[in-house]
């Protein structure tokens, strides 16, 4: 590795605390913890230090630990200073350990570290970034399980496959005036299938792995007086969203994150979809709209005297959001909650004013949001569907390619394209923008 000077940074969260933190790792670790200590430390032991600043003033007592490379978070020498948890005494004690010779870290350099001395690959490193933002229970033990590399073994063990795959076409390839037509075995088209279903299964526990992390985005739309903003108020339990009885009153996106049992769910109540002249309620609807596209569900409010829904808006919704129509306002006919299948879409029939069938809602809210369905779900990015979404491609092209015209090389192409974009993953193939855009995103000290 190229880059061998030494790091410092306060890894503790910045304010008063009871301990605070001041992490280095480089390769002068072992001479500034000699200079801190007055002699050389043991390796992983706790010894108690008086830090002394330059001119020999003491700034704080602590604990020094010196855990010598490769064995380290970074994989390098690595020193963890604790002190009192004051912004001002670790400030001094950055400043001292600069002195001696390290710089500042920038924002996930540490992690950074550990990814290109081999420590974590990519997932992995981005599960710590996850792990330390979760905004759930269920969120940081996805986060760990991706830490502990299981979405990585996922990933590994499709790679491994794939590999298998590309040895038999390519070296059917290589055959091609034999007697035997070597694509045509069907053990090719067996494996290929058995792959594709294997991606199909890992690309779907990957989506609900960026619910987990990321939540699940929920948009909440209809026509005006479907009672939008009442339901986010009732899954809210506050009064955020406007409610009146005049049409049209919320007239720009409004937000909740809403934390049901462990699960994050980041709601949207948007102005409706309808064609109006009015200036602001036309940047309303626009408004709407782009946040359908981004929506994992939309949530579809109907009125129980009109439950209708409109064929326009059900146009509009890009295929990959799910949908649910919600029958609103059944205190006004004595309907029972229930939920139901009509054409093709499912119902469930409610009162925001009352609370009767919320409980319905928010139990099939959970389950959309990644929970309830199970152990062993690890967190994951959008970045990782992405890539999974292109390998997907590639396998449908290698597919068809094989199937037409057993068009061997077509099929090695792709691939080829295949295993590039799951490298992409974990890190084996990665550009210098991709790890600039995600350890920057990181915070100090991590
Ligand atoms: P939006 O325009 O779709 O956001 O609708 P609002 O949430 O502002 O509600 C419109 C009107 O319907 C308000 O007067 C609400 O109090 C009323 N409303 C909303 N939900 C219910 C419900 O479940 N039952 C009854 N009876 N009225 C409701
Ligand atoms: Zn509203």
């Amino acid at each position: 590795m190229a880059d061998t000077d030494t790091i410092a940074a306060i890894a503790s969260a910045p304010g008063a605390a009871g301990i605070g933190v001041v992490r280095v790792s480089g390769a002068r670790v072992p001479a500034i913890a000699q200079a801190l200590l007055g002699r050389a430390p043991q390796p992983r032991h706790a010894h108690l230090a008086s830090f002394l600043d330059d001119g020999g003033a003491l700034i704080d007592r602590g604990l020094l630990l010196h855990f010598p490379a490769p064995h380290s978070y970074t994989g390098e020498h690595v020193l963890e200073l604790q002190g009192h948890g004051s912004t001002v005494l670790l400030d001094l004690l950055l400043k001292r350990v600069c002195a001696l010779g390290a710089r500042l870290a920038r924002p996930g350099e540490f992690t950074e570290r550990a990814f290109l001395n081999g420590k974590l690959d990519l997932a992995q490193a981005e599960a710590v970034a996850d792990l330390i933002a979760a905004r759930s229970e269920a969120g940081a033990r996805a986060a760990l399980r991706s830490l502990d590399g299981v979405f990585s073994q996922r990933v590994h063990a499709l790679l491994d496959a794939m590999i298998a795959l590309r040895v038999h076409v390519e070296a059917a390839i290589d055959f091609p005036e034999e007697e035997i037509d070597f694509l045509a075995d069907p053990a090719i088209a067996h494996e290929l299938d058995a792959l594709r279903t294997q991606l199909a299964a890992l690309l779907a526990e990957t989506r609900r792995g960026v619910r987990l992390t990321d939540g699940l985005k929920v948009a909440i739309v209809g026509r005006p007086n479907a009672g939008k903003s009442s339901l986010l108020n009732a899954l809210a339990q506050s009064e955020r969203a406007i409610v009146t009885a005049i049409a049209g009153t919320t007239r720009d996106v409004l937000r909740e994150t809403v934390s049901l049992d462990g699960a994050v769910l980041e709601l949207a109540d948007t102005a409706g979809l309808r064609e109006t002249h009015d200036e602001v309620e036309r940047e309303g609807v626009r408004r709407a709209r782009a946040e359908l596209a981004r929506a994992d569900l939309v949530l579809l409010v109907t009125d129980v005297a009109h439950a209708d829904v409109d064929p326009d808006l059900l146009d509009e919704l890009p295929t990959h959001v799910a949908r649910l129509v919600i029958v609103n306002k059944i205190d006004l006919e004595t309907q029972p909650p229930r939920a139901e299948m009509h054409a093709g879409l499912p119902h469930l029939w409610l009162s925001a004013r009352t609370g009767e069938g919320l409980d319905l809602l928010r139990a099939e809210l959970k389950t959309r949001a990644g929970l309830g369905s199970g152990e062993g779900a690890f967190s994951a990015r959008r970045r990782h569907v992405a890539a999974l979404e292109r390998v997907q491609t590639h396998l449908d092209h290698a597919a068809a390619a094989l199937a037409a015209t057993r068009a061997g090389e077509l099929a090695a192409e792709d691939l080829r394209h295949a295993q590039h974009a799951l490298g992409e993953i974990t890190g084996s193939y990665s550009s210098d923008d991709l790890l600039g855009a995600i350890f920057g995103s990181f915070c100090i000290g991590k």
